[in-house]
């Protein structure tokens, strides 16, 4: 078999990717993470190592995903900085779906790998998914296809407020809901 070298790919990996630690081509992640005001992306929340945003294939309505902005595994990949971040993002996203949809309970964790059960095995996502009773069996049978991109177009947008809400609030003395990147971490 021929081996087909492809340096301008490489390039472009390089150069789109959010910073050093590579962003992945065809990568939906790395995608959600270079575009994250695009609707497309789903993206609720944009801090400083991470974004949260919806599953398109949910497992039930508001199930979020935080993922690292660089391409990375697993959390043990991670720097002190990002792995300090992640957890209380993950009591955020926790906060936010409590508020707004008021689920019965949450099933919170990761897969790695794909013996795990891992969808995108090389770049590691938490997931936050808010349960009710009786739940179980509904959104695979019932939720036809179609009927998902409108829910979560809603969804994503209150979940963008209530993110933006929080973090202006912590930011500025919090005002109209910023729209926008939702991140009120300030510039640099
Ligand atoms: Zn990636």
């Amino acid at each position: 078999m021929e081996t087909l070298f492809t340096p301008w790919r490489y390039e472009y990996i390089k150069g789109k990717g959010p910073e050093a630690g590579g962003a992945e081509e065809g990568c939906f992640l790395c995608a959600a993470a270079r575009e994250p005001d695009d609707p497309e992306r789903l993206v609720v929340h944009l801090s400083a190592h991470h974004l949260v945003m919806l599953n398109r294939h949910p497992y039930t309505n508001g199930h979020l995903m935080i993922a690292p902005l660089r391409h990375l595994g697993s959390p043990c990949e991670a720097t002190r900085e990002e792995a300090a971040e992640l957890w209380p993002l993950a009591l955020e996203c926790q906060r936010v779906l409590a508020a707004d949809c008021e689920p019965d309970g949450f099933n919170l964790g990761i897969n790695l790998g794909t013996a795990a059960g891992a969808g995108v095995p090389d770049h590691f996502h938490f997931h936050v998914v808010p349960r009710w009773g009786g739940d179980t069996n509904f959104m695979g049978v019932v939720a036809g296809v179609r009927m998902v991109p409108q829910a979560l177009d809603d969804t994503r947008r209150r979940l963008r407020e209530r993110f933006a809400d929080w973090a202006g609030g912590a930011a500025a003395g919090g005002g109209e809901g910023a729209a926008g990147r939702g991140s009120g971490r300030g510039e640099g």
